[in-house]
């Protein structure tokens, strides 16, 4: 049986279990998608890979940028290399002085795939419950039960909350996670993916971040990072406000609303357009400020709970979630060896 089971193969997952894995500690992380790297996600469209969560991977930490240059494949740095207008970007530090920023041939999905390598990931296996039976966590899957010695959470807010939720009457280490839980907010993404025809001139930035529109915030020439593109394809994103605005509303209508601008935006015609396909990120990105400094371990009676996860790691987005993941496989490498020690 493996001693620690992470929920969630995000980054913060993976490069959890990694870190454990290389100690020498057996993992076992299972995830509800069909693939890994929760939002850092790229799909195929057409016949091409499209990133429709983060654009691009950006960073400091030099752990965690070495684990993105590690990524086989073609990679692409800088990228952006050409930004457009003076719109606040989504991600304001991913522009500040020593932040490397790069891109993947083969999309963003290809560094989660990457860390999950040689890991035991088991994947379209949701987490439905928890329960406490005293001495260990019982985690509650359509196939059955899980006892691990420890239990790591690595989800995004509401679906930690959803789950600790499921623990009925709590103890007080699980309450207190809870109070520092209800003071982190995130903000929604409504997404646009868009295929326009080769034949048009194609837009001359990578990324483009207009000054001037109250619907989005940010246009990725997605198609700029692909070796041979089949078709021009940008995706946008939408401010958070109007995000929030439009969250529960019918989605032909917000689409269609992107894609108006979208089209104003570029000077693309309506006329060239192949496809279009639209994704609402319910919980995309933490509210800036909101996140906790930490990952946390809590112990309930013999049992151990560990959260990690962009929400716990100063600055948000997927290099918080690298290092939230990392630093808590580093806390409990570190506490068994000095248990191993006594
Ligand atoms: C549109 C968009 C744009 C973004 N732009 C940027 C950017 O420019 N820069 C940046 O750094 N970051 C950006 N981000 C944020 C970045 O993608 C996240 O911060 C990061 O990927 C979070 O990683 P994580 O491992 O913490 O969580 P996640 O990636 O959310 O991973 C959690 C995993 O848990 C799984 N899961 C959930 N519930 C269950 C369950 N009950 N049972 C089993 N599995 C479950 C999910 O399937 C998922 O795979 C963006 C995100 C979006 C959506």
């Amino acid at each position: 049986m493996h001693e620690t089971l992470i929920v969630g193969a995000g980054i913060a997952g993976l490069a959890c279990a990694r870190r454990l894995q290389e100690a020498g500690q057996s993992t076992m992380v299972v995830d509800k998608g069909r693939g890994v790297g929760g939002r850092c996600a790229t799909r195929r469209v057409d016949g091409q890979s499209v990133d429709h969560g983060p654009a691009f991977l950006h960073g400091s930490a030099p752990g965690f940028v070495s684990a993105l240059r590690e990524t086989p494949g073609r990679r692409l740095e800088p990228w952006p290399a050409k930004v457009h207008g003076s719109g606040r970007p989504c991600q304001p530090s991913a522009f500040a002085p020593g932040q490397v920023r790069l891109a993947f041939g083969d999309g963003v999905n290809a560094f989660a795939k990457h860390l999950a390598r040689d890991l035991d990931v088991e994947r379209e296996c949701r987490v439905d419950a928890l329960a406490f039976d005293g001495d260990r966590f019982r985690v509650v899957t359509a196939d059955g039960e899980r006892r691990p010695s420890t239990l790591i959470l690595s989800l995004p807010l509401e679906q930690t909350r959803g789950l600790l939720d499921t623990l009925g009457e709590d103890s007080p280490e699980i309450r207190g996670v809870r109070q520092l839980l209800s003071m982190v907010s995130t903000v929604p993404s409504l997404t646009i993916l868009s295929g326009y025809a080769a034949d048009q001139a194609a837009p001359d930035w990578d990324v483009c971040y207009p000054e001037d529109s109250p619907v989005l915030q940010m246009i990725a020439h997605d198609s700029a990072k692909r070796a041979t593109p089949r078709s021009h394809v940008l995706v946008a994103q939408a401010h958070p406000r109007w995000s929030r605005r439009e969250l529960e509303n019918d989605p032909d209508g917000w689409k269609q609303a992107m894609l108006v601008e979208l089209e104003r935006v570029t000077g693309l015609p309506e006329s060239s357009r192949l496809w279009c396909q639209a994704h609402r990120w319910r919980y995309a990105r933490l509210d800036a400020g909101s996140e906790l400094a930490q990952p946390l371990m809590v112990q309930v009676a013999g049992a151990r709970l560990g959260l990690c996860g962009e929400l716990f790691s100063p600055g948000n987005g997927v290099e918080a979630a690298w290092l939230s993941g990392t630093r808590l496989a580093e806390r409990i490498i570190g506490e068994r060896d000095w248990t191993a020690t006594r």
